[in-house]
């Protein structure tokens, strides 16, 4: 148990000036008439007012506050009055003492009435004074600290769902994390004992290991700080189960699949280490893309600063890392306490008072609501901001990001509504899917039997469910049309060599093939070559019999086989595919071949031979086993398209006399373009027509002869 000198110590460290002779007073008296009183723990009940005092000074509050802590249950359980404690303590203490007795006392029946009188009620108290509303939140930690020792179940739940409806939003909107993620957690374990208990096990199943490796991971960053003489403090720890639980149920995860159950911190002075301690993590492990957050340049509403990143870490898992200074990781852990502070008297700084203007607000515009109802619907607005409530035709509420559509409501109604969604009507009319929903709206969702999802759903989706379940749908689409695919592939391409597929497939040869390749199953192998990752080719080669001694020759002819299927046309192109001379020729529009240049073919799936210069961009990202030799043919006479670029310096007459020497040098031109820039260069483009690389290089060379020229290239 806390002790009255403990926080008095509290208070002199970051206030040596403070009057606790005040505190001090408040403790003799919160002793006197709380006497006898036990709590149902068994300890004295003074235990209960200090553990308050002890947290509102671990806030940094005005020896005010805490003095009033010490006294927030003296009203309500002794016999002690409000003109005594003002006559004691002074009006600023009664004020506050008289505020938090008046919360706990709620007149209505209804749990729905109940509910919105309370925030109403917190509400007015926060616009009077926010210390009310510190002191209630710190009253309802210590309580829910020892809620074990209530003997009614049905109490506890009770209290801890109030717990998660009240108490935890308002810690979240005032920014104190810290007591928000307490309460939250606690709570859980009342209102879902069965699923805390899963994950506490599942934790605690792979304890050793990993507090091993949060001390390796932490050892790294402080040897990387240090290296760089950064004084740090780097802290490793479990998040709460409730975030956990909260991460499981939002993303449809299993405990295996929520990587990040553990997060770093990484405190030190000043902003400028913050973001040198950032570059050097950056440096030391590969950043997640669209995981970073500055929270510094650009605080939460809540006043929340801080760097998040996600990482790739040392043995190639996701690591979350938080980087702030000392005094942000205070105003994240007491949130606007932090802002308040010990300054007595001074007035709140601006931030702080902007923060306080939704409070202010909520007041004005609700206080005329008498409906607990509708109050508690529009409050529920102003607590969650980024949230949207709408109902079901029951009437039962859901809750949804802003900006969700009726796809999103379908999904969180059930996956099976959500893939068979084909319409809605909010409020009685009909709606598109993509439309955005409005809190308060009522929703129904039209469903069809075996209608399926679409993949554009996913263009306005705003939930995380959702989005994988539409994901997964095509996924698994995708997937059964690549088996079927790929089996025809692999059919043909068996049997143009005389053998069969299907025979083959239970074969142990096949099975060592599928090993060879790296897949767990031959339908694995079959989706790899529907998505184009392996050409049935490879198989065949494979599973040839002594396919390492078929000569040259032989393959040329399995080759002509596999390829032969599309020898379709007359060629016609002036070039020849070894080994075949009757294929369909194409030419790549990427680097535009000429005679004269080197080349190469690249098989394409059912549209003959590519053919591109060799050093192609196009060419070195394919799969080099599609690759097959071509050469021009020196026998035909064809003419080429090539594009080239001029720069040069502007005159006139400069075009007439490109064009010129383009055509004497014999070449066609097939268009022409130019672009004059403001330094009066210009660069022009032709396409032309040309039999050969010699007959291009002449014609580069006249153009480069002319006068301002400066530069002529072939593109690519
Ligand atoms: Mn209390």
């Amino acid at each position: 148990m806390i002790r009255i000198n403990d926080i008095l110590d509290k208070i002199t460290d970051f206030n040596p000036d403070a009057d606790v002779d005040l505190i001090d007073r408040a403790y003799i008296y919160s002793a006197k008439v709380h006497d006898g009183q036990v709590r149902l723990s068994g300890e004295p009940y003074l235990s209960h007012p200090l553990e308050v005092a002890g947290l509102l000074a671990d806030m940094r509050l005005d020896v005010v506050s805490v003095a009033a802590g010490l006294l927030h249950d003296v009203i309500e359980d002794t016999h002690a009055t409000a003109e005594e404690i003002e006559e004691m303590f002074g009006p600023e203490v009664r004020h506050i003492v008289s505020g938090v007795t008046k919360l706990s006392t709620l007149p209505f029946s209804s749990a729905q009435a109940r509910e919105a009188e309370s925030i109403r009620k917190m509400l007015l108290a926060m616009a009077d004074d926010i210390r009310v509303i510190l002191i209630k939140l710190a009253d309802r930690l210590h309580n829910m600290r020892t809620l074990q020792y209530h003997n009614s179940q049905a109490k506890q739940r009770k209290i801890a769902k109030e717990t998660l409806d009240i108490y935890a939003p308002l810690a979240s909107r005032l920014g104190m994390f810290t007591i928000k993620n307490e309460l939250e957690n606690i709570a859980f374990k009342y209102v879902l004992p069965e699923e805390y208990a899963k994950i506490d096990s599942l934790v605690a199943k792979g304890k050793s290991e990993r507090d091993k490796y949060i001390e390796s991971v932490k050892t790294l960053i402080q040897n990387k700080m240090a290296e760089n003489n950064l004084p740090c403090e780097v802290l490793g720890r479990y998040k709460h189960y409730y975030s956990i639980y909260q991460k499981m149920m939002n993303q449809n995860l299993s405990f295996e699949e929520v990587y990040d159950i553990i997060a770093f911190r990484i405190i030190l002075d000043t902003i400028p280490q913050c973001y040198e301690a950032l570059g050097l993590i950056h440096a030391l492990w590969r950043p997640i893309a669209k995981k970073f957050k500055d929270y510094i340049g650009m605080p939460k509403s809540n006043m929340y600063q801080s760097l998040h990143t996600t990482v790739i870490g040392p043995s190639g898992e996701r690591v979350e890392i938080q980087i702030r200074t000392r005094q942000m990781d205070q105003v994240a852990k007491s949130g606007i306490a932090a802002h308040w502070s010990y300054k007595e008297g001074k007035s709140t700084d601006a931030k702080t008072a902007a923060t306080f203007a939704w409070v202010q607000n909520i007041i004005e515009n609700q206080a005329n609501i008498k409906d607990p109802d509708e109050f508690l619907e529009n409050v529920r607005i102003d607590l969650f901001p980024e949230d949207v409530y709408v109902f079901t035709p029951k009437g039962e509420i859901k809750t949804l990001p802003r900006g969700a559509t009726p796809v999103d409501f379908a999904y969180a109604i059930h996956s099976e509504v959500g893939d068979q969604c084909v319409g809605a009507r909010v409020n009685g009319r009909m709606v598109p899917l993509k439309y955005q929903l409005q809190s308060g709206e009522s929703v129904a969702v039209i469903t069809q039997k075996g209608h399926q999802p679409s993949k554009d759903w996913l263009n306005f989706v705003k939930t995380v469910k959702a989005r994988s379940k539409i994901r997964a749908w095509i996924k698994t689409q995708e997937k059964e049309r690549s088996i079927a695919l790929g089996r025809e592939m692999c059919e043909k391409a068996f049997r143009k060599v005389r053998m069969n597929f299907n025979e083959l497939s239970k074969s142990p040869d096949m099975e060592k093939a599928v090993e060879s390749f790296g897949f767990k199953s031959l339908e694995d192998l079959i989706i790899a070559v529907g998505y184009g990752k392996i050409t049935p080719l490879h198989l065949v080669r494979k599973l040839m019999p002594k396919a390492e001694e078929t000569t040259e020759e032989e393959q040329q002819t399995l080759i002509n086989r596999l390829i032969g299927r599309v020898r379709k046309k007359k060629t016609g192109s002036g070039v020849t595919v070894k080994g075949v001379d009757d294929i369909l020729v194409r030419f790549g529009k990427c680097c535009q071949p000429v005679p004269g240049d080197a080349i190469t073919g690249y098989i394409t799936r059912g549209f003959g031979v590519t053919v591109h210069r060799v050093g192609c961009i196009n060419i070195l990202k394919t799969n080099p086993e599609r690759l097959i030799e071509v050469e021009w043919d020196a026998t035909r006479r064809e003419t080429f398209p090539v594009k080239i670029k001029i720069r040069a310096l502007d005159r006139m007459g400069l075009l007439a006399e490109m064009a010129a020497a383009i055509s004497k040098s014999g070449a066609n031109i097939l268009s022409a373009n130019t672009q004059t820039h403001e330094d009066k260069m210009v660069s022009s483009f032709f396409t032309l027509e040309v039999g050969d690389t010699e007959q291009l290089n002449q014609v580069m060379a006249l153009l480069k002869k002319i006068k301002s020229v400066i530069e002529v290239d072939r593109m690519s």
